[in-house]
């Protein structure tokens, strides 16, 4: 025997689980048409560059959560660990920006990190994700983080925090990693290990440690408003205020950075404590030089945002708030009269009424028992003497009523 069981950190869904998935998908897709988003899909897998330029050498993704392999050609390619980096490389590669000046897209889709699994973080997981390419607007910020906190309401998750700050453009973002570098100065010793490697590389991660000593370190560091040109200041303050006009709350968030390299004025988050910890279910930001990369150094302006479906799931279940689909007929037969069984099926199926039949179910009794389990509306019974008459019985599952009908009009029979 075999004894294979699933990779590490990645979850099979079936039956309930991904039919609530399926729910929150679908729940997703009409909110985000009232928005004017269209879906794009953009492959499992990408050239390696693409992320490791994209998001950045020293970020926690690209450091150490990548899948990555060759293909047969010794070409390095990896899962996408995120979504925004392909879009940003679609947008370009197909000419997007010729299509309309503003182009707003959403994915959904699974991404791939190898981090330490636990409940709510997995090594394959879904996102949602908007990205809005074309506006330097803040009202455009504003609208993302609106459409993700009205698809949080429309699931019941009304309770959240929304974070927000700036983390300044690619001029006055220097000078804030200077200041934050002087503000640590001699306690750079007293970091934790990766802080301390964070502290040469990538200094603003220091930021999003969880160490307890690390915490205190930067607990008085400088604000990121204060260090940043007037034209982010500007941004960012237009977007508190938008927010504010909307009746959105938000706290402003000094240490707020995010994990990846990319992020430009903008930086957002949403936590719920729906989650057990005050815990992330989504993220974003604006990233103006992202784009560029892939533009011969020609930069659009863009923002986004990345919402975890797991986690979303898991408050809905927590909440109880199961979607259970019915089976509308459930078909039971005898040996007899199963040759008419597929016939009859097919009727209901081409008047949108959903049926099964049991397959492997012999005795009336057991029909009805699986019939139960099942949770169907209706029982369908086609007996021999009832059949000879073009007749089978139907019985309502819920009112227990049950009553003759032609087996040329069971459809209108069936209550939906
Ligand atoms: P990020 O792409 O890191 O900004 O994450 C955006 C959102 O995706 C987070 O707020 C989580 O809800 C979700 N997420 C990120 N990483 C994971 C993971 N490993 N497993 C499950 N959900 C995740």
């Amino acid at each position: 025997m075999l004894n294979i069981k699933k990779p590490r950190g990645t979850n099979d869904f079936f039956y309930d689980s991904s039919k609530n998935l399926e729910f929150i998908e679908n729940k997703i897709k009409n909110i985000v048409k009232l928005y004017g988003y269209g879906r794009i899909r953009t492959p499992l897998f990408e050239y390696t560059e693409l992320f490791t330029r994209g998001i950045g050498e020293g970020t926690d993704i690209v450091g150490k959560e990548m899948f990555t392999f060759e293909d047969r050609g010794g070409r390095s390619l990896t899962l996408r660990p995120e979504g925004t980096a392909s879009v940003a490389r679609a947008y370009i590669e197909n000419s997007m920006q010729n299509e309309f000046a503003v182009n707003k897209l959403f994915y959904l889709g699974t991404m791939y990190r190898a981090e330490r699994p636990q409940k709510g973080r997995y090594r394959e997981f879904n996102q949602f994700g908007a990205e809005c390419i074309g506006s330097s607007s803040p009202l455009i910020d504003a609208e993302i983080i609106l459409l993700n906190i009205n698809i949080l309401k429309e699931f019941g998750i009304d309770n959240v925090n929304l974070l927000i700050n700036t983390v300044g453009c690619s001029k006055c973002k220097p000078s804030y990693n200077n200041a934050l570098k002087e503000a640590i100065g001699n306690k750079k010793d007293e970091l934790c290990e990766t802080c301390q490697r964070r502290y040469d590389i990538n200094i603003l991660r220091i930021l999003d440690c969880k160490n307890d000593r690390c915490r205190e370190i930067i607990k008085d560091i400088p604000k990121f408003y204060d260090y940043v040109c007037d034209e982010c200041k500007e941004h960012f303050d237009r977007l508190c205020e938008e927010l504010t006009r909307i009746g959105q709350s938000f706290t402003v968030s000094n240490t707020l950075v995010r994990g990846l390299d990319y992020y430009t004025k903008t930086a957002f988050e949403v936590q719920t404590d729906a989650l057990g910890a005050q815990s992330a279910v989504l993220g974003g930001g604006r990233y103006d030089n992202l784009i560029g990369l892939f533009n011969n150094g020609k930069d659009i302006p863009a923002v986004g945002s990345a919402m975890g479906i797991e986690r979303l799931l898991i408050i809905l279940e927590n909440q109880n708030n199961i979607i259970s689909e019915r089976l509308d007929v459930f078909i039971a037969a005898f040996k007899e009269t199963e040759n008419e069984v597929l016939k009859i099926m097919q009727k209901l199926r081409a008047n949108n009424i959903s049926c099964d039949y049991g397959f492997s179910a012999k005795s009336i009794k057991s029909q009805f028992k699986y019939a139960n389990k099942r949770n169907a509306k209706y029982i369908l019974v086609l007996g021999e003497d009832e059949l000879k008459k073009g007749m089978c019985r139907l019985k309502n599952m819920d009112s227990t009523e049950e009553k003759e009908v032609s087996l040329n009009d069971i459809h209108s029979n069936i209550e939906k």
